[in-house]
């Protein structure tokens, strides 16, 4: 009998390590929906910034009411940050820097398009790295997950079914200036869920999301587009603009 690749998988799922570091399994029903992965564990380097690990006070402490000092006012539920009631931003300015974030869109089955499971991430508030529902979509656009909104459509679709706990690993380089003159657009590179669906992308400058001009760092958006999607750990690294000259 051959054993597929899904028998496999479903072998992997159900494996459990009894009296050892590992347990995983699967819901007894096997359905998709609310399937759980543990979060990633933020890297130990002293400059990492984690912005939400899963408390309400990092909330209050590290995000703020778009456009005011009000703290952050999403929900907390079960760890995780849930879109309601408008943006938010970091508290903090980022330039270049890395990235991380893990985003669950809901299941909406009967909606469509830029309307099911919309969120974003605006990159120093101005370059928004699309969250959506684009599980299953062939060729996914400018307008889909993974996608720089607007400008560059992901390499590749990465997205998993909704409910489902996906990341972003993103490596943001800033635009540069001199007197005043734009002379390198920001690039960015994108890893969803492991594959690479950016990957040194130009970017012609802001997405819509706001942040005009581009010359300073600003805050990062987490966008309320009227979904409720979920967030849960968020760290940034922020990074030099260039390594020492040294041999
Ligand atoms: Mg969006």
């Amino acid at each position: 009998m051959q054993i597929t690749s899904n028998r496999l998988l479903a072998c992997a799922l159900t494996l459990v390590v009894v009296g050892g570091i590992v347990a995983v399994s699967r819901p007894a029903s096997g359905k998709q929906d609310d399937k759980q992965t543990a979060p990633s564990p933020p890297p130990k380097n002293p400059n990492v910034k984690v912005l939400f690990s899963g408390k309400e006070d990092e909330l209050k402490t590290h995000f703020v009411r778009r456009g005011t000092e009000t703290p952050g006012h999403w929900k907390i539920v079960d760890g995780a940050m849930v879109v309601s009631g408008g943006d938010i931003t970091t508290k903090e300015i980022f330039g270049d820097c890395q990235m991380h974030i893990e985003f669950r869109p809901p299941n909406m089955p009967n909606a469509k398009g830029q309307g099911k499971g919309n969120s974003g991430i605006g990159i120093q508030g101005r370059y928004e790295v699309q969250v959506l529902d684009s599980y299953g979509i062939e060729t996914p656009g400018k307008g889909d997950a993974g996608s720089v909104y607007n400008q560059s459509a992901p390499l590749v679709n990465a997205s998993k079914p909704p409910r489902e706990w996906q990341s972003y690993d993103i490596t943001f380089r800033a635009a540069r200036f001199a007197d005043g003159k734009r002379t390198e657009k920001a690039r960015i590179t994108v890893i969803q869920n492991g594959i690479c669906v950016q990957n040194n992308t130009e970017i012609n400058g802001p997405t819509g999301i706001g942040g005009e001009p581009e010359n300073k760092p600003e805050r990062m958006v987490f966008q309320d587009h009227g979904n409720p999607v979920e967030y849960r750990n968020i760290w940034v690294l922020p990074l030099p603009e260039k390594g020492s000259d040294k041999y």
